[in-house]
């Protein structure tokens, strides 16, 4: 753990405002941490959440370059608005989105090439964890985007455990519970490259508040997490940033 930077990242999804956004730099730029600490807020707020400072991802990018995806994120733009992250694959766009494994792999690849380090959400629903298919249905997900792109392609990437039942919902997956999946991950990598599965960082995701978030920091394959709800209030979300 002690080798791998951690990260907290705050995912405001489809919330917060200019207001929040003011409020949110001059508390994190008043502190310094040892984590990294990004915010994903809604595209329109990038370009403002970089000039505050702040190091800033988008939520979402289209899987093509330009063209007639009305609504769509392009990637290059959010880039050259000063983006350096994006996530990819969360549970709410596969869920309510429909994107599939391949979509989400072609997301990926396409990130990269605009210069965005993805993190790739992954998870399980509660049904699956409840019929034992918490690895496999993780491993499919890594695994889409290892068979497009090749191991190598992770070494430049962070992937977010996010259980779909601990989302939103106050139900955290325990530290052990989630260090276990952190650890099959881990060991999933390592089959195919150690070096990478030693120094990719893993973000615990799902219910994170400033009360859980020490303890499921300080598990060895946990490298800090991706927060909702708590990231949207700044004293909540400084004491998470603070317990990495
Ligand atoms: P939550 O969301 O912290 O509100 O559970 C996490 C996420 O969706 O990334």
């Amino acid at each position: 753990m002690a080798t791998r930077k951690q990260i907290v990242a705050g995912n405001w999804k489809m919330n917060g405002s200019k207001e929040l956004l003011s409020q949110m730099s001059e508390t994190l730029n008043s502190e310094s941490f040892q984590a990294d600490v990004i915010i994903f807020p809604p595209a329109m707020l990038i370009e403002q959440a970089v000039e505050k400072g702040l190091t800033v991802g988008t939520q979402s990018v289209s899987e093509y370059k330009e063209g007639a995806y009305t609504g769509e994120i392009q990637a290059s733009l959010a880039s050259s608005l000063g983006a350096t992250y994006t996530l990819v694959g969360h549970s709410e766009r596969r869920a309510l989105y429909g994107e599939s494994d391949e979509v989400v792999a072609n997301k990926f690849a396409h990130a990269q090439e605009q210069g965005l380090t993805p993190i790739l959400c992954v998870g399980e629903t509660e049904e699956e964890r409840e019929s034992e298919q918490t690895e496999e249905v993780v491993a499919r997900q890594i695994n889409a985007v290892i068979e497009k792109l090749g191991i190598a392609a992770l070494a430049n990437s962070v992937i977010a455990y996010e259980p779909v039942w601990a989302i939103g919902t106050g139900k955290t997956a325990s530290p052990e519970q989630a260090q276990a999946v952190h650890k099959f991950i881990r060991n999933l990598l390592s089959e195919q490259d150690e070096q990478i599965a030693k120094t990719l960082r893993l973000l615990y995701g799902g219910s994170v508040n400033e009360k859980n978030s020490e303890l499921l920091f300080a598990q060895e394959d946990i490298d800090g997490g991706l927060i909702g709800g708590a990231s949207l209030k700044p004293e909540n979300f400084l004491s998470i940033c603070k317990s990495a």
